[in-house]
């Protein structure tokens, strides 16, 4: 039997400024570290592909993430993309994506980047106000993106993600509409629509907790996803899971791994993967990622090899995220392994939930709701 085909993911911990609302790994980006990293992330290439696990297996598709992947120049992005061709096997309709904050690429980077083969470019846009940008640290402006996607356009990019967010400091219902009108005049294939969530330790928190900012409004960023719902809709963007949004064709081959329990293999520090059953995540630490690898050593911290029954319940749990939902006879296997009938019963009562027979999916009022009932099923 052949195995499928797995993703690759590839972190970039590097970016220019630390949003207030993000808590990811990463550091503020230094021309000689970066460099550094870049040659320990090729030996992590090197190192990972020779596990027998993955040894031989497709890749249907690479992800650029960080960070700031477009921090770094384009040669060294072409350069890591290059080992992960002599390394591994892409299929020959492999999406290969690469994350950019709109203003740290230009016309000739995009232009490399595609000859390069990269298929998919996503960018940060976050707002299409600048005044939520300023209000959430976010370095940049709304001009900045505009400029973006017309170079990529102009660069020959057909596949081209926003990322938005709502429920930010001071957002309106009115200027949230008009930033995913101001989105869609810029005619994305995709789009991602994130709720702001407050992360610990981040500014935003210690702004939320002196009073300096107010905190997000759940019932107002309910009100955001409906809109966002009703205007890409219309716009012919078809919902596909909780918070992305594509044109028909367009889905992301690689983030459908995560909501179908595909596997992938996570690289650069911080990265996590799920392979053969086993969840395991790198080092979220520049200097120990290094120093493992100078040992010839993987950067993994962290291994957890899930049961029949764990990897079932994480592939209701992710898989619920999807529009299209999951098979019934799963959903009820989950729910007999862990003793859910009484909540799987009231989900269903209150219409959070739907089955029809084949499937059990999230209802409208369910996928506003879609952390709290994961959290109930897990
Ligand atoms: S650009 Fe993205 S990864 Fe970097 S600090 Fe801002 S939100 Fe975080």
């Amino acid at each position: 039997m052949t195995s499928p085909p797995l993703g690759l993911y590839i972190h970039i911990p590097f970016c220019r400024q630390r949003c207030d609302f993000c808590a990811f790994y990463l550091e503020i980006y230094r021309e000689h570290r970066a460099k550094t990293l870049v040659r320990f992330l090729m030996h992590e290439i090197r190192l990972s592909a020779q596990q027998h696990v993955i040894a031989n297996r497709p890749v249907q598709s690479v992800y650029f993430g960080g960070g700031t992947p477009t921090v770094l120049a384009t040669t060294q992005l072409i350069a890591i993309l290059s080992e992960v061709r002599t390394h591994f096997t892409l299929t020959s309709d492999c999406e290969i994506t690469v994350e950019a904050h709109p203003s740290t690429i230009s016309s000739q980077g995009l232009t490399q980047l595609l000859q390069a083969g990269v298929t998919r470019i996503s960018f940060g846009a976050e707002s299409m106000e600048d005044g939520d940008l300023a209000r959430i640290g976010r370095p940049g402006a709304v001009s900045d993106t505009v400029t973006a996607v017309t170079r990529a356009r102009a660069a020959g990019f057909t596949n081209i993600n926003l990322d938005v967010m709502y429920g930010l400091p001071g957002q309106s219902l009115e200027g949230w509409q008009r930033t995913l009108a101001h989105c869609l005049v810029l005619e994305p294939t995709h789009l991602s629509c994130y709720a702001l969530t407050v992360e610990q330790d981040t500014k935003l928190a210690s702004n939320i907790q002196r009073q300096r900012s107010p905190a997000p409004d759940e019932g107002l960023q309910i009100e955001m996803d409906e809109a966002a719902q009703r205007i890409l809709g219309d716009a012919g963007h078809q919902r596909y899971e909780v918070s992305n949004y594509a044109k028909l064709g367009y889905v992301c081959r690689h983030n459908l791994l995560y909501w179908t329990n595909g596997e992938y293999l996570g690289l650069g520090p911080s990265a996590q993967s799920y392979l053969g059953g086993t969840r395991f995540g790198n080092v979220a630490d520049i200097a120990a990622y290094e120093t493992s690898l100078a040992a010839n050593q993987l950067p993994i911290e962290d291994r957890i090899r899930l049961s029949k029954v764990e990897q079932l319940r994480d592939a209701v749990i992710f898989g619920l995220r999807l529009i299209q939902g999951i098979p019934t006879r799963h959903f009820h296997q989950h729910a007999a392994n862990y003793g859910y009938a009484a909540v799987t019963e009231e989900l269903l009562a209150q219409q959070l939930i739907e089955e029809d027979g084949e499937r059990v999916r999230l209802s409208a009022r369910g996928l506003l709701q879609a952390d709290t009932i994961a959290g109930q099923l897990y």
